[in-house]
């Protein structure tokens, strides 16, 4: 199995989200969705652009190595 990084070497997670519903507009990559917890971001999607994380006044996402984020779970 190769393990590349398949888009960017970056992905966007959250932790902390508090609801506020501001930084799915903001994601061209429509990476971002909402359900009862609040934010979620697709890996798949996500190509690490960090857009989203200056539109998150509660600093609840973070850019982190693509890499690192599959090591966990
Ligand atoms: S880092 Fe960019 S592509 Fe990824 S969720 Fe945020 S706005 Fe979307
Ligand atoms: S901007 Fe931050 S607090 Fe607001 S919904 Fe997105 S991740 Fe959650």
């Amino acid at each position: 199995m190769e393990h590349g990084p398949r888009k960017s070497e970056k992905v966007a997670i959250v932790v902390g989200c508090t609801g506020c519903d501001s930084c799915r507009w903001v994601c061209k990559a429509e990476a971002i969705t909402f359900d009862h917890e609040g934010a979620h971001i697709d890996p798949e999607r996500c190509v690490g652009c960090a857009v989203c994380v200056d539109e998150c006044a509660s600093e609840a996402i973070r850019i982190v190595d693509r890499n690192e984020q599959q090591g966990k779970e």
